[in-house]
């Protein structure tokens, strides 16, 4: 939406006031969200593009196969948060890739950034940044025009909103295949994300429920204390801190959420072997990792 009000000439607040209604708060709310209804009736019919391809732009895309159902407040399953504060977004939820923004004219930001287990670009294999390197601030792309009454062009999406620095002009950091399979089955689902499902076939929820069960556990202290060093003695990767703050797996800093899922893509290759061994082992306990999902147990 923000680059439709650029391209008609509009700042987002003007267009939002011009083509909705001006007691509207859009940028009150995480859009990608909750686009309400009614927005996105009149974006499609401003547009062109239809409804059914509009919500595939927002989270409504991941309903039914990463989280049950989009809700006004909670934490939605793999979803990182905004934490939106009147407009400024705080938290660091709006990851991207540095190269893909590039390779744009017209950058803009993918739905599929928003996953919390997207923290690579299955593309040019390279980390997601979720912060402007120069500032340190959080992408907050709808503010990039906030104040500058002068500005006439549309403005570039891949600059900080801050700092005006480009996203894209500094170094990538690759990514660290140090098990083939693993990542090329992570790298798989992201592609899928990507496509938005599309020739995908049928998304292994569970599957993906366990893995974010599994997050959940290895980030725990006191669910299973001595897991992260058993998997690390077990892969080779080294033992690092994991703050021990209870927040959500998605709230969790991105180098930290990625460290973490490395570990758990690495523990349900071959499922269910590797996590029945931790099982055997007293590393896992069957009752905290399939406590939603009893089906699984006895496999
Ligand atoms: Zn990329
Ligand atoms: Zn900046």
């Amino acid at each position: 939406m923000v680059r439709t009000a650029h391209h008609n000439g509009l700042k987002v607040q003007s267009f939002g006031h011009f083509a909705f209604n001006k007691r509207y708060e859009l940028w009150n709310r995480d859009i990608d969200r909750l686009a309400p209804e009614r927005l996105l009736e009149q974006m499609s019919v401003k547009t062109g593009v239809t409804l059914r391809e509009a919500k595939k732009t927002t989270l409504s895309l991941f309903e039914g196969r990463l989280f049950e159902s989009t809700s006004l407040s909670g934490q939605l399953r793999w979803i990182t948060p905004l934490k939106l504060y009147h407009r400024t977004h705080t938290g660091f939820g709006m990851q991207y890739c540095p190269l893909c923004l590039a390779e744009s004219t017209d950058a803009y930001y993918r739905i599929a950034w928003r996953v919390a287990f997207y923290t690579f670009c299955p593309k040019h294999l390279i980390l997601m940044e979720d912060r402007c390197r120069h500032c340190g601030m959080a992408v907050a792309f709808h503010r990039i025009e906030l104040g500058k009454y002068h500005q006439l062009d549309a403005p570039d999406l891949a600059v900080c909103w801050k700092c005006g620095v480009s996203l894209t002009d500094f170094t990538p950091i690759p990514v660290n295949i140090w098990h083939q399979n693993v990542h090329r089955r992570w790298k798989w689902k992201l592609a899928v994300l990507d496509r938005g499902f599309v020739n995908s076939g049928q998304v292994k929820t569970q599957r993906l429920n366990l893995l974010h069960q599994l997050c959940r556990i290895i980030a725990s202290h006191s669910l299973a204390p001595d897991l992260q060093q058993y998997l690390c003695d077990k892969t080779n990767m080294p033992y690092q801190h994991i703050s021990d703050v209870k927040i959500a797996f998605e709230q969790r800093s991105l180098s930290e959420r990625h460290y973490i899922l490395e570990l758990a893509w690495w523990l349900i290759e071959k499922y269910p072997r590797k996590i029945n061994e931790a099982i055997k082992y007293k590393k896992l306990r069957p009752h905290y990792l399939y406590k939603d999902m009893p089906s699984l147990r006895f496999k």
